[in-house]
Parts: C-alpha cells; sequence; structure tokens
C-alpha cells in the first residue's frame, strides 16, 4: 500500500489544498494530510481547529487521514513509514522554496521522495494568506475556501478585528 504525506500549515485550509488532496488521492492508496506545527509561524486557527476543518472537508475521500507533527517532515515521514511527500506548486517562488526543503528532507531522510503537484490554473494564485485578507475585508469567499468553513473564518473577523 502507497501512502503519501501532504504536510503544511493548513491556516486555513483553501480549495486550493482541497483540489490538490482529491488529486492526490486518486493516485496513491493513502494521504495524510499533517498540520505541521511551526512555532515561528502565528496562526490564525489553533491545531485542533485546522485539523477538525480538514477533518470535515476531506470526509469524502476514504483514503484520506487527518494527522499533525511538532517533527520535520522528514523525521515524521520516517517515524510513520512513509517514503513519498507531496508539495504544491504555484508561482516560481514555490518552486525555490520547495526545492531547498525537498533537499533538506532527503539529506536527513534519503529514502524520502518529494513530488510536485502543479496546482490547478483556477487555484494558481490562493494561498491561506490571501484567504485572511480577503476575510479581514469582509469579501465573499466562496471561491476560496471550503463552504463548511467559511463561517469559522469570518468569525475571526467579525467587527473588522481578529478575535
Ligand atoms: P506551508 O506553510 O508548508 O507552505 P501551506 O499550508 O501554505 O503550508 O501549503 C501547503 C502546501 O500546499 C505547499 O506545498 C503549498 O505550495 C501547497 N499549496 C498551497 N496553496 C495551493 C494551491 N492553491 N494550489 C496548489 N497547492 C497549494
Amino acid at each position: 500500500m502507497k501512502t503519501v504525506i501532504y504536510p503544511g500549515s493548513f491556516d486555513p485550509i483553501t480549495l486550493g489544498h482541497l483540489d490538490l488532496i482529491k488529486r492526490v488521492s486518486l493516485i496513491f492508496d493513502r494521504v495524510i494530510v499533517c498540520v505541521m506545527v511551526n512555532v515561528s509561524k502565528h496562526s490564525l486557527f489553533t491545531l485542533e481547529e485546522r485539523m477538525e476543518q480538514i477533518k470535515l472537508v476531506t470526509r469524502q475521500f476514504p483514503n484520506v487521514e487527518v494527522d499533525y507533527s511538532e517533527e520535520l517532515t522528514a523525521v515524521y515521514a520516517r517515524r510513520v513509514g512513509a517514503t513519498v511527500v507531496v508539495r504544491g506548486l504555484r508561482a516560481l517562488s514555490d518552486y525555490e522554496r520547495e526545492c531547498q526543503i525537498a533537499l533538506v528532507n532527503k539529506q536527513i531522510y534519503p529514502e524520502l521522495e518529494t513530488i510536485f503537484l502543479a496546482a490547478s490554473e483556477k487555484y494558481m494564485y490562493l494561498s491561506s494568506s490571501a484567504v485572511k485578507e480577503l476575510a479581514a475585508f469582509g469579501a465573499d469567499l466562496t471561491d476560496f475556501a471550503p463552504a463548511e468553513i467559511i463561517p469559522e473564518i469570518e468569525a475571526k473577523y467579525k467587527d473588522g478585528r481578529k478575535k
């Protein structure tokens, strides 16, 4: 059984992330979406909130699981016995950063391969940061975030202030 890990911050999960999960779930037997705890990154949603959101919006995919890790991706992958990591590529700037991460991961865990899926055209410029910025301005999030979690995102920006 071939398992792939999809690590990220998912703060919050966007339609771009979900599109990637859907596509990768058709290629691999088992997909672990792993929320990486990044101490240097201030997040809008707690780890628990992010995991719940991902579980909710991926519930229709039977081979998708949600986990979290406070380790480096390579250390996590070795611990759970996975040898493939998937990341999404949007702009050229993603490419440089992602190659760097992939090389470091391979240095730590040489059996680990990183594969990249090109972002779908529709979501090429979509990021969690963009969703948060739009939400802060009270914009309609329908085209950017999964419908089930839009009220939660909007609630964080009620009265124009982050809760
Ligand atoms: P990180 O902080 O690790 O970059 P993100 O949650 O921002 O975490 O993104 C996780 C992964 O999903 C990254 O590989 C990123 O390039 C990819 N990704 C983000 N947005 C999109 C999108 N709209 N389409 C495809 N891949 C995306």
